[in-house]
């Protein structure tokens, strides 16, 4: 595996490779590197020649209050961890080498952020699409890989890569969970030993809301109402938000059909959690066919 650090050596490897090389698979990542991060890797490795995963904790995407200075790191471990997955350039750029200067064109996301995350973090949306753009051109992947823990992520790089014409195929990999249920995350680290506990409630309420569905549930307000109580009854943890959407358009429902995400997301006391389902919800004629 190579260690890449400059823009510049990623460009001149990247042109080297495009010669002999058909499928370049891609992981970007911020780090701290986990189950769900390696998950990703090991999917580009099976369905790609080359497997490139970028480590960039993006500053774009935090807001003025957010945990960018003590997002956890630790490159060394990462290293190791890529190498073990099958990665065969890891990209480490720094902010100065991406971010050259002031930027004289800036993006900014129309749809699909009005909702979910993109509502409570003004700007993050922006902050990953920008990275994003210039990370496809620099690795210019035949397939990207990304983790629907992050289904709005997913979402808003669907309409990205639609909108201009990247040629680039979006997978969507399964959210990677531990023994108990909780969505792995590097943020999992910030839970207090009792959080730990309470935290795999927030799968445990959105499975529960899929058996309620499933059972024939049809209305959204009461799927949402009930993830809430047992949220509330059972962790210490503050509810950001609890919402139901199409996906992956995200727009409301009034009932349920297609595809649809139900997400979650808690404010534990240093950590934010969030988890989500995705259900296919056969229209009520077919059921009752
Ligand atoms: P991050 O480093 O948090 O930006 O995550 C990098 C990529 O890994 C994103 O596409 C995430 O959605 C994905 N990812 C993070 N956690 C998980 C998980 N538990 N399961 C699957 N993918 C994940």
């Amino acid at each position: 595996m190579k260690v890449i650090t400059t823009i510049h050596e990623l460009q001149s490897n990247i042109e080297s490779l495009k010669k002999s090389v058909t499928t370049i698979g891609f992981v970007p990542t911020m780090g701290y590197l986990h189950e769900g991060h390696l998950t990703l890797a090991k999917e580009a490795r099976d369905h790609n020649e080359v497997v490139v995963m970028s480590i960039f904790v993006n500053p774009l995407q935090f807001g003025p209050n957010e945990d960018f200075d003590r997002y956890p790191r630790d490159v060394e471990r990462d290293t190791a961890l890529a190498r073990n997955a099958g990665v065969d350039i890891l990209f480490i750029p720094n902010t100065d080498d991406v971010y050259r200067g002031k930027q004289s064109v800036t993006m900014s996301v129309k749809e699909r952020v009005d909702v979910l995350c993109g509502r409570k973090r003004e700007g993050h949306f922006d902050g990953v699409v920008t990275v994003l753009t210039k990370l496809f051109h620099l690795v210019q992947p035949t397939r990207a890989y990304f983790g629907q823990k992050d289904a709005q992520q997913v979402a808003v790089v669907d309409g990205l890569v639609k909108d201009y014409f990247f040629p680039i195929k979006i997978v969507r990999v399964p959210t990677v969970r531990e023994e108990d249920g909780l969505a792995k995350s590097s943020r999992n680290v910030y839970l207090s030993q009792q959080e730990r506990r309470e935290a795999p409630i927030l799968y445990q309420s959105l499975k529960k809301a899929r058996e309620s569905i499933m059972g024939g549930e049809q209305d959204p307000s009461v799927i949402m109402r009930n993830i809430c109580d047992m949220i509330q009854e059972h962790t210490s943890g503050k509810i950001d938000y609890v919402e139901l959407y199409s996906y992956p358009e995200l727009y409301e429902l009034n009932r349920l059909e297609g595809e649809i995400i139900i997400a979650v997301a808690v404010q534990f006391k240093q950590a934010r959690l969030i988890d989500n389902i995705i259900i296919s919800v056969e229209p009520e004629e077919k059921l009752n066919v």
